[in-house]
């Protein structure tokens, strides 16, 4: 079988670790040649990397490993780049986070004024990773799952609609082994359709391979518990936040119980009720920063430290093999069903043809095709023009340094109530990302 060679841009991130034991893990179906992190932060791309030099020393000695902060050595000679950058690392997201709660308004990583200004944050260093791909690796693939996605894949679309770039989000996936939980089954026994927007959309159909329908079955525990199971399903969305988030599906699927929704639509269904249980002084970031981040990185060290992982290895990120499934689809034309964040062109049918939607795709090695999902209602329509638009208006702000055009986004945006509230959301996050954003006029 062909072996593969893969960088991981944001080396140094918590979820490197994970992904590369992972990665160890999967090594019989995803044969790996050569493997580099890729980071634009020295310190933190040294400790993780040496610790898992040490872990891929002791697992697979075969597999030629660096890691580095220099771009060409980085992108020369792969065939995949999986991408997880957080452009201003967590001190920028406690901005993003708190700044519009000070104002009273949703304090998120990707929805909101917080995602707004995460997105304007993230185009730049993105495209430059798209870049050096193009230049030094020509036919290689990016997997992105760098956040806030949406703006990020509008972005590709517009500034390098050619490129090999694929958007993926893992909240469908730890939704769908949610919704595998509850009625007895695995999720790659079950065939989803799906439509919205990325962290803006809903479930229509939940069958296995015989074609039974699940979805009334599970709209009955969605009811009552939302999407909170009693079995830990993954690594990741585990924290008492998203143990809230799970629990709020159901006011989710109140609002339209024909369809199964995803947990973000809670900052734009119910904002008041966010900001209301929000603690100004201490939000998500502080909570990975005090968890994931602090274990993540004193296992790093406890490794270096002794030298060896045995004893304290890191943990495995299971719930990224749709990773793993995603490389293989185009290494191997699997034709993987996947949900993926893609041009529309038809797939919702009436919905414009140049947004990027979430929905359903066959993934083979010329990459995703997108199932058709038919015509969505009125309700749905509307919100997901309205939440597009902002996407589009954010990086259209980018390109054309506008501050008037980046206004009308955050107005735009079911999270914020006014156009007063919004310049001053808006004005405190172009102070605090002097330097990340490009100029404003
Ligand atoms: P993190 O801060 O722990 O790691 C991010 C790393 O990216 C840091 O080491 C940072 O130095 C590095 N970085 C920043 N800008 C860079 C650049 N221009 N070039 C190279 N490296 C750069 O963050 P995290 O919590 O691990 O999250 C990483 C990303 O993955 C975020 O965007 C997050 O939202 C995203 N994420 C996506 C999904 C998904 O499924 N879509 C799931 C989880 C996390």
């Amino acid at each position: 079988m062909k072996k593969f060679s893969i960088v991981i841009a944001g080396g140094g991130s918590t979820y490197t670790p994970g992904i590369v034991m992972m990665l160890l893990d999967h090594l019989e179906t995803f044969p790996i040649r050569k493997l580099k992190l890729y980071d634009n932060d020295e310190k933190r791309q040294h400790m993780i990397g040496e610790a898992l030099k040490i872990v891929l020393n002791e697992r697979a000695p075969e597999i030629e490993y660096t890691y580095t902060t220099d771009p060409e050595e980085a992108f020369t000679d792969i065939d995949f780049c999986f991408a997880h950058i957080r452009v201003g690392k967590y001190e920028m997201r406690e901005l993003d986070e708190k700044i519009p709660l000070k104002h009273g308004v949703v304090g998120q990583e990707t929805c909101g004024p917080g995602g707004i200004a995460y997105g304007m944050r993230s185009i730049g260093p993105m495209i430059e990773l798209i870049d050096w791909m193009e230049k030094y690796s020509p036919d290689a693939w990016m997997l992105n799952y760098s956040n806030p996605a949406a703006i990020v894949a509008e972005a590709c679309r517009i500034l390098r609609p050619n490129a090999k770039v694929l958007n993926i989000c893992d909240m469908p996936v730890g939704t769908l082994r949610r919704m595998s939980q509850i009625i007895g089954k695995t999720p790659k026994e079950l065939d989803v359709r799906y439509f919205g927007l990325n962290h803006f959309g809903w479930w229509t159909s939940v069958k296995d391979k015989e074609g039974n329908e699940y979805l009334p079955q599970i709209r009955e525990y969605v009811k009552e518990n939302g999407y909170l199971t009693q079995i830990e399903v993954d690594t990741q969305h585990m924290d008492p936040s998203w143990q809230e988030t799970h629990k709020k599906a159901k006011d989710l699927l109140a609002v339209d119980p024909r369809f199964l929704p995803n947990t973000y639509l809670k900052y734009y269904f119910y904002p008041d009720e966010v900001v209301e249980s929000a603690n100004p002084k201490y939000t998500r970031a502080n909570e990975v920063m005090d968890g994931r981040e602090k274990n993540v990185f004193s296992a790093a060290r406890e490794i270096i430290e002794k030298g060896t992982a045995e004893g304290s290895e890191f943990a495995i990120g299971s719930h990224a093999t749709f990773i793993v499934d995603l490389a293989r689809a185009i290494a191997f034309n699997t034709h993987e069903r996947m949900i993926m964040i893609v041009e529309n062109n038809g797939s919702i049918a009436n919905f414009d043809d140049d947004a990027m939607v979430e929905v359903p795709c066959i993934v083979g090695s010329d990459g995703p095709e997108p199932l058709s999902q038919g015509k969505i209602p009125e309700f749905q329509r509307a919100l997901m023009l309205q939440q597009v638009t902002v996407e589009k208006m954010v990086v259209q702000a980018y390109i054309e340094g506008s501050y008037q055009k980046l206004w009308q986004a955050l107005i735009l945006s079911k999270t914020v109530p006014s156009a007063k509230v919004a310049k001053k959301v808006l004005d405190d996050l172009m102070e605090a990302n002097r330097g990340y954003w490009p100029e404003l006029k």
